[in-house]
């Protein structure tokens, strides 16, 4: 190896685990090589010196088919004997100049130091090639080893000029904090050797160094996300069931997800992530919660649908109306476009009027009326946002500013008589998050009940996730009907309507109005809803989920702060805001002025680093009750390490 090529030494160093027997081994390091490992250190304190030459020679043998470099632990005479690419030595047994001198030149001699610097320049001095530290994580199988401050690395890069390799506690999840704090080499055991499937997690190591344009290209090895990517788009529309998916705002390739248990999910190449989509929104506690999981068993063991009455569904509506006053009956769909567009449909029946006010950036479903963006003038009608709405339909929706309370008196003020209803997201989550001005929202009740116009309070997003009685108990708001979905099914989809009697028994079989559906209080997403709902009743829910989603803003912001980077976030009860601006926003216009370049690499290196927020910079995030303190903490040292090489 000449003195460029170690310098450059850059990747993923395998370890041999201890005392498994030889065929075993040796298959999981070949697994590993084909997963991209640079380098394998063979360390066995446990078998006789002389099985120790037979097992260094095959893996001698092994490495160099893949390229990859041997590394024999604490035993030169060893790597001398079998050919080794190299020796790894305790720094402080000071016979590392006597060990470069036995090993000749080209072979690599590396030293732990552990978290020493002085010790690093003393065996920089007798010639070693990398230098490694103890990681700045806890070891599994060393708990009480030493742990470097992360700024170890990169010192010793910087300083030293040499290679430093994190050795103890190296995890999937903390990876990429290590790289971009300086690491050149990550020595793992534990979080390779015992992954499901090694050659996947050696990959997704290697992903974390070489970018995925070089990954992609690696067409030997399998990289299960693209192949599915690339599967996915045969028949389905853009490869995804739901456009973001399928992070076009953002570039890149989607994670196909295989599990998720708590605040983590894990994707198809077996790499696992903190979870801040929380499936936009619904699972509010976590992934898989075993009380949730259990009553959607019980409920499939009893059938999965009857397209009938089930006693669970009174049991949600008696629950729905005695948490949100202003619900005096509520209706079942099966999810949140279905109920605003039920909901638009009864309130336009109940008044007899047709005009719709919505605002800009809210997002409601994807039923025709709603698809509607801002006409070209102030308080001109809308047109169609999407390909396929009549622009008849569309010109009966005003589609007005959000938080602007002179635009919406002058709307009422000209088209007061003819208006149905107007429907808001009480705080948005469909353009990143904005909170509402209380005098907007005030103001919003008053006209309406002055000219007997329906107000929607459209809950599907903020419904039991900023509180127990939604936004409008946040507010101090009563609309006239209420829009809920996500949290009330849990992951299971239901969608509900509700609100005043005398509204709502304008629906068939009672009255004129129209609405059915053929899985509509489907008993299984039921139980799963009605779980959820049990258990986010429990005193004090909301107040830590509150202050979990605020701490996880206010350390964000902080590191920003810290290294400078233009950036603000903000949280109401359980889902949160993220903005490259200085300040949140308060309207579409200042959404549309963050710097969406910046969310996208942000975006990127939390991906990298085993972090999930929305694949886009114009969606709000979300916190889960299964997310724990450490786990905000771990992202905030990930996105501190992100701001800090920005
Ligand atoms: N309303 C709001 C506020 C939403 O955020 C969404 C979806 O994100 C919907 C309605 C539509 O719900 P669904 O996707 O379940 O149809």
């Amino acid at each position: 190896m000449t003195a460029s090529e170690t310098k450059a030494l850059r990747g993923l160093y395998a370890i041999t685990p201890d005392g498994i027997d030889k065929p075993l081994l040796l298959a999981r390091v070949e697994a590993a090589l084909r997963g991209g490992v640079k380098l394998v250190q063979y360390r066995d304190k446990k078998r006789k010196a002389t099985q120790q030459a037979g097992i260094a020679l095959d893996l001698r043998a092994l490495c160099r088919r893949f390229d990859a470099r041997l590394i024999v632990n604490d035993d030169v005479a060893l790597a001398r004997a079998v050919d080794a690419d190299g020796v790894h030595l305790g720094g402080g047994d000071g016979d590392l100049a006597a060990a470069r001198q036995a090993l000749g030149p080209g072979k690599l001699l590396g030293a732990s130091c552990y978290a020493d610097f002085d010790l690093a320049c003393t065996a920089v001095g007798a010639g070693v090639d990398y230098v490694a530290f103890g990681a700045a994580y806890p070891s599994p199988t060393k708990p009480l080893a030493v742990r470097s401050p992360l700024s170890l690395f990169g010192r010793c890069r910087d300083e030293l000029g040499v290679p430093a390799c994190a050795i103890g506690g190296v995890t999937l999840d903390n990876a990429a904090n290590l790289i971009a704090a300086g690491t050149s080499l990550l020595a793992v055991i534990t979080d390779l050797f015992e992954a499901p499937d090694i050659t996947l997690r050696a990959l997704a190591f290697q992903q974390l160094f070489e970018g995925e344009t070089t990954l992609r290209r690696r067409t030997s090895l399998s990289h299960r996300n693209q192949q599915l990517f690339e599967r996915a788009q045969r028949h389905i529309p853009g490869g995804v069931n739901s456009p973001v998916r399928a992070f076009r705002s953002v570039g890149g390739t989607p994670c196909f997800f295989t599990q998720g248990s708590g605040s983590r999910m894990t994707d198809a190449d077996g790499k696992s992530y903190l979870d801040y989509v929380g499936s936009w929104g619904p699972l509010i506690l976590g992934h898989a919660h075993p009380e949730v999981v259990a009553a959607v068993q019980q409920a499939a063991a009893l059938g999965l649908s009857f397209g009938a009455p089930t006693e669970s569904e009174i049991e949600m509506a008696n629950l729905l109306c005695a948490l949100l006053p202003s619900l005096d009956m509520v209706r079942l769909v099966s999810s949140g476009t279905e109920a605003t567009m039920s909901a638009i449909r009864l309130a336009r029946g109940f008044t007899g009027r047709d005009t719709l006010i919505k605002f800009e950036g809210c997002y409601h479903g994807h039923s025709d009326s709603l698809l509607v963006k801002a006409g070209s003038g102030m308080l001109t009608f809308g047109n169609p946002s999407s390909g396929g709405v009549p622009a008849d339909l569309a010109k009966h929706t005003l589609v007005l500013d959000y938080n602007d309370v002179a635009q919406l008196e002058g709307a009422f003020a000209e088209y007061g008589a003819g208006i149905a209803a107007v429907i808001v997201e009480p705080v948005v989550g469909n353009m990143n998050l904005i909170a509402p001005r209380q005098a907007f929202l005030d103001a919003m009740r008053g006209l309406c009940t002055k000219h007997g116009a329906v107000l929607i309070f459209d809950e599907v997003m903020t419904g039991f996730r900023v509180g127990l009685t939604c936004a409008q108990g946040h507010y101090g708001i009563t609309p006239d009907l209420t829009t809920l979905g996500k949290v009330i099914g849990g992951g299971m989809p239901v969608g509900a309507f509700g609100g005043k009697r005398e509204i709502m028994e304008m629906i068939a079989p009672l009255g004129p109005v129209y609405q059915a559906g053929t899985l509509s209080g489907n008993p299984v997403a039921v139980a799963a809803g009605l779980a959820t709902l049990r258990l986010i009743q429990q005193p004090g829910f909301h107040d830590a989920l509150t202050r979990k989603t605020q701490a996880l803003c206010d350390g964000l912001a902080a590191a920003a702060k810290q290294h400078g980077v233009t950036f603000s976030a903000q949280s109401v009860g359980g889902m949160f805001g993220l903005y490259f601006r200085q300040q949140p926003p308060h309207s579409y216009a200042e959404v549309m002025d963050c710097d969406k370049d910046a969310f996208n690499r942000f975006f990127h290196a939390m991906l990298a680093a085993g972090h999930y927020f929305a694949p886009s910079a114009f969606e709000a995030g979300f916190v889960s009750a299964a997310h724990s303190d450490s786990d905000i903490a771990e992202t905030i040292a990930s996105a501190e390490a992100v701001f800090k090489v920005w």
